[in-house]
């Protein structure tokens, strides 16, 4: 016998009859042998009405009274659910978010979980009752006792917590989908359901899965080892599975506070290749990337940024004993790579450097957090250490340092953000086993700004990305160009991110506020992009998936403006108009569709 948490959203509980066949599976479930603890959402679009009569009040709604209008959402629907129960002859009992005790942050709209006291829920599942509880709500600690909400789509995150509180065997959240597809069926038709994917992975697409699961619930399952299950409240079909890590067990407070960043990675058995001044046209990467896989060279960082008039630079890193051959392959490669009318001003150009470190922080926490990756720059800044390449993903920054600096940046890290160095993340061991792409995301909400002639010293983007934090506003994927620039003897380099769309003019006045204090040159802002992603655990040391996503690229004739890479994760910045074309060549270049 074991404890089950299951968690039916909004259209699982939108109308009688759903509540009563939710009440008919709670109670098969009990009588398959389990404990059963269920979290609710709001009955249909009921959250969303009473924003709308908030609206109608007041267009700027303190928070506090926000969070009592919301959270009666909830209270309708364990109240139902629990008489629903009830006639069928289960015992129940439905506990608002406070009466279990799920303890917030005081954070009113937007409340962290800290901790859950279990003692009243585990009374009622000993006297053999389902306990009903109101998802996305919780209360702020004595003597207060104030009502909170967790967020829009927080009850995902109030039944995890439960699980992870209560040791339950197993979390179920039960959804109007029948799980987590290999990218969004209403751009690619035959996207398929996948039986499993892992936290991690997950996480990577927070952008694609988030409508199906808040985050910050598979940040909670990750942290503890919390089994998840996702699938549809209409059928009995097994849905996905959501894997997570095996931990040590992990006290049960400071729940959500848990650290924006767990952990610090370095790797010095890298070397860099960049090529500077590549044509500017589609093909161009998926040539140089399917040469160095056809040699099976394992790539780890590839970064372009964005560019001059029509050429591209381009750096990747590999392990220092791949060196020689990558360096070859670039070599013979640069003279295809350059224009067509190249002059020798246009021809490509190679640059390695064997004496490179690669220094990373991971860490769910990062989503929804600005500022992480300005403090990993400025801990770096403050200590004199240089960047080099930057390349950032949903839920890790890494950079590149020189070799000698690489051992005090880590140190520094560690120290910064407290946690432990791990020198190997937890990835499964046999990763290649894995699908080397689980799945395809397509955001075509993000504006790309790009600051040319950023000098090129300690603390640059340390207070690039501070003042953006500061400003709340949260950058996605930053890249540091390659090439440099020399002017009066300062060397500069270009940096580019992309931030949420309706962030992209806050961002832009910002910067152009900063530039004369900084001496930058020009800030631009590019509304019309979309960023394309693969993620897959099982692409780590597997050579040859980058190639193969921008081989599927070139052949729909999409140009790439801009590539950043985490371990699991690739992406590309492309014209927005491109992006679903590009979203459709790359899902079928992997096989995913049905
Ligand atoms: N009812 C809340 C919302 O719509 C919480 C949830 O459904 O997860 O945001
Ligand atoms: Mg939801």
């Amino acid at each position: 016998m074991g404890l089950i948490v299951q968690k039916y959203g909004g259209t699982s509980v939108g109308s009688v009859e759903r509540i009563q066949a939710v009440a008919q599976r709670v109670k098969a479930t009990v009588q398959a042998g389990h404990q059963v603890v269920v979290v609710v959402s709001a009955m249909g679009k009921t959250t969303d009405g009473l924003v709308k009569l908030a609206q109608d009040i007041s267009p700027n709604p303190c928070r506090r009274e926000m969070d009592m209008l919301l959270s009666t959402g909830e209270q309708v629907s364990i109240s139902l659910l629990s008489m629903a129960l009830q006639a069928l002859g289960q015992p129940a009992i439905s506990l608002t978010g406070a009466q279990v005790g799920i303890v917030t942050e005081p954070a009113h709209t937007r409340a962290r979980i800290l901790h859950i006291e279990t003692q009243r829920l585990e009374r009622h599942l000993k006297e053999g009752k389902v306990v009903v509880v109101a998802g996305f709500q919780g209360v702020t600690a004595a003597e207060d006792f104030e009502v909170t909400t967790l967020g829009r789509g927080g009850s995902d995150t109030s039944a995890v917590a439960l699980a992870a509180a209560l040791a339950a065997n197993c979390c179920e959240i039960y959804t109007d989908v029948p799980g987590i597809l290999t990218t969004d069926p209403r751009l690619v038709p035959d996207a398929q359901l996948m039986d499993a994917i892992t936290c991690d992975e997950m996480l990577e697409l927070a952008s694609l899965g988030a409508k199906v699961l808040h985050p910050r619930a598979v940040e909670i399952a990750r942290n503890y080892g919390v089994d998840l299950v996702v699938r549809s409240s209409w059928t009995d079909e097994p849905g996905t599975r959501v894997i997570s890590p095996v931990r040590q067990p992990r006290p049960v407070e400071n729940l959500e506070l848990g650290r924006p960043v767990d952990g610090v990675k370095l790797d010095t058995d890298q070397a860099k290749v960049a090529l500077l001044r590549v044509a500017d046209r589609p093909g161009v990467a998926a040539q140089l990337f399917g040469e160095l896989a056809q040699q099976d060279l394992d790539v780890d960082l590839i970064i372009q940024s964005i560019h001059e008039g029509n050429t591209n630079d381009i750096a990747f890193t590999v392990q220092k004993a791949s060196l020689n051959q990558a360096e070859a392959v670039a070599t013979a490669f640069s003279p295809l790579l350059r224009n067509k009318n190249g002059s020798t001003r246009d021809s490509a150009e190679v640059l390695i450097d064997r004496d490179i470190a690669k220094v990373s922080i991971t860490g769910a926490g990062m989503i929804g957090r600005p500022g992480v990756a300005a403090q990993m720059f400025s801990a770096l800044a403050a200590a004199g250490i240089n960047l080099q390449m930057i390349s950032t993903s949903e839920v890790n920054v890494s950079c590149t340092v020189m070799a000698v600096d690489a051992g005090r940046a880590v140190a520094l890290l560690s120290q910064t953000f407290d946690v432990e160095m791990v020198s190997q993340p937890d990835w499964p061991d046999q990763t290649t086993e894995y699908p080397a792409v689980r799945g395809v995301a397509l955001d075509g909400k993000q504006a790309r700004l790009a600051i040319r002639d950023v000098p090129d010293r300690p603390g640059m983007a340390a207070t690039i990305f501070q003042r953006l934090a500061d400003a709340g506003i949260s950058v996605d994927m930053i890249i540091q160009s390659q090439r440099s620039r020399s002017l009066n003897g300062v060397i500069s380099r270009d940096i580019a991110f992309t931030v949420a769309e309706g962030d992209g003019d806050g961002a832009h006045h910002l910067l152009k506020d900063a530039q004369r204090d900084y001496h930058w040159g020009e800030v631009l802002l590019d509304r019309a992009i979309a960023k394309v992603s693969i993620v897959g655990v099982g692409m780590i040391h597997r050579p040859g998936v980058a190639a193969q996503m921008f081989a599927a690229l070139a052949q729909a004739n999409i140009n790439i403006q801009m590539i950043a890479t985490s371990e699991i994760r690739v992406s590309c910045v492309v014209a927005e108009a491109d992006g679903i074309a590009a979203l459709q060549a790359i899902h079928r270049a992997f096989h995913l569709g049905a």
